[in-house]
């Protein structure tokens, strides 16, 4: 990403090339006014009965609804997501905002005190292009319902899917100043967490924005939720039904065309069965059709950007040079209306060496490595011999391997028979080392950063909520 202050943000179809939105940048010396209308704001929408602020939620979950269509092909067109997950990512949006309207920060009686969750006034969140609507309706929607205000520096790569997600929380009822939106690139999200109005910042994206975020607020006594990159491994045991744990390795390691912070990037097979994987993984990376991702039939859209699929080609052609081998790749985009800059063929690699870059770098890119392992006792520490520690997944028929895996992996995930780049609203979402810094979210988890606990003690009747 750009580290240079932009006067626009444009949007461009990734499969076709064509602009399809550009809206003026906020220059960093308009952040700090941003931030003063959420903060103008905070008091009266905090003050506003619980109730009110349900009622948006559940509106703006309706008219998300109505907006499926149209919301879906901004998402198609502005990052080259299949259209089927663009059309499950609002379908999910759906489901959360009512899911949260329907679940506010819970009121505890712990021994005398009533245990109060307070908003804490201005949340920053900062926000990817890959999930460009859920990922961040996962912020908003718990902390708006908490009764703070949000300013939301979307990813300038889809800044008009959240032009479109801002203008329908305001016809759903959200008052001024209560969201407000900072577009453009890392500067304005800079003098944002600078801004000493802001009472907690919630970011997701890559390691090193998500490390230099965390630097810049040393010192600050603020909440500061970093859901950061992964390096997630899929362990696959000789028990293990073969051919679905390749269905769940592709599918998890294409999914939004490899850019998943969730997606299966390390195939750790134990080496009786190493071959027969090899093959299934093979067979099915050879069937993938990549193309217009709007088209139903394509398994494989563009990936975001053009210079996207020259990194991720580049960093395959300097594995191949040190070593590493390739056992597959899917064809090219096939389709008139494709620009084929963007796209970028599925990967099968193997013979890693030992020093490679791909075993320690994220590459958002459809680039799987299989490596070989002789027992569980070996396999462990591989899984946990990066710097990241998301998501895992799991092949094996042994309940007890499976346990085992729960009790050593260092991942916040930990799927078992079953895809690892899937995760549930209401379980917890938090990654470890390098993936995240311990800060939840999903579900009601999200609420120790976006509230401060207050235990009430009074010896008059205190109201539910
Ligand atoms: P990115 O880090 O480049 O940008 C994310 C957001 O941060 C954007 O809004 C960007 O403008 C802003 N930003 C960038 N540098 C900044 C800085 N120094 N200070 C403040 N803000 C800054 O990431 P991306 O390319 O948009 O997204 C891909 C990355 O996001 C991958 O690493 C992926 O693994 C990660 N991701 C993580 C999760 C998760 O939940 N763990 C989910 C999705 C994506």
């Amino acid at each position: 990403m750009t580290n240079v202050t932009i006067d626009a943000v444009e949007s461009r179809n990734p499969a076709t090339g064509e602009v399809v939105f550009t809206a003026p940048a906020t220059a960093p010396d308009d952040v700090g006014a941003t931030v003063g209308r959420a903060h103008a704001a905070r008091e009266a929408w905090a003050r506003r009965p619980i109730l009110d602020r349900q009622t948006v939620l559940r509106r703006f979950a309706d008219l998300v609804e109505r907006d499926a269509p149209r919301l879906a092909d901004l998402i198609v067109t502005e990052m080259g997501k299949l259209r089927r997950d663009a059309v499950a990512e609002v379908s999910w949006t759906v489901k959360s905002a009512r899911w949260y309207a329907d679940h506010p920060p819970p009121v505890e009686r712990r021994g005398a005190a009533v245990v109060r969750r307070r908003p804490l006034g201005v949340v920053a969140a900062i926000t990817p292009w890959n999930v460009p609507l859920l990922t961040p309706a996962w912020k908003w929607l718990p902390a708006l319902l908490a009764g703070n205000t949000v300013v939301w520096k979307p990813s300038e790569l889809s800044s008009g899917t959240a032009v479109a997600a801002h203008e329908l929380l305001r016809e759903a009822g959200l008052p001024p100043g209560a969201m407000e939106l900072v577009l453009g690139g890392p500067d304005p999200a800079r003098v944002l967490c600078a801004d000493p109005r802001v009472a907690s910042v919630h970011f997701t994206g890559s390691t090193a924005a998500g490390r230099a975020i965390s630097e810049s607020l040393a010192g600050r006594f603020i909440p500061c939720a970093l859901e950061m990159g992964g390096l997630n491994p899929a362990l696959v045991f000789p028990d293990a039904d073969l051919e679905h744990a390749a269905d769940c390795i592709i599918a998890a390691g294409t999914a939004i065309n490899g850019q998943k912070c969730t997606a299966t990037r390390r195939v750790l097979v134990h080496e009786a069965v190493a071959e027969t994987l090899m093959d299934a993984l093979a067979t099915r990376v050879h069937g993938l059709t990549a193309g217009d991702p709007a088209r139903p039939d394509v398994d494989l859209g563009p990936l975001v950007h053009p210079a996207a699929a020259a990194h991720a080609e580049q960093a395959v052609a300097a594995a191949v040079s040190r070593g590493a081998r390739v056992v597959a790749r899917s064809s090219a985009p096939s389709g008139a209306a494709v620009a084929p800059e963007a796209f970028f063929s599925a990967t099968l690699l193997t013979d890693l060496p030992p020093e490679e870059p791909l075993r320690r770098h994220e590459l958002f890119a459809p680039v799987l490595s299989v490596e070989t392992f002789p027992s569980a006792v070996a396999a462990w520490p591989m899984a946990d011999a990066t710097p990241f520690g998301l998501s895992a997944s799991v092949h094996t028929a042994d309940p007890a391997t499976a346990a085992e895996a729960a009790e050593v992996l260092r991942t916040g995930v930990v799927a078992v028979n079953r895809r690892g780049d899937d995760v549930d609203l209401e379980a917890p979402f938090v990654g470890t080392k390098d993936s995240g810094n311990g800060h939840p979210e999903g579900g009601e988890y999200i609420y120790s950063s976006l509230t401060a606990l207050q235990a009430h003690y009074q010896d008059v009747p205190v109201p539910s909520r």
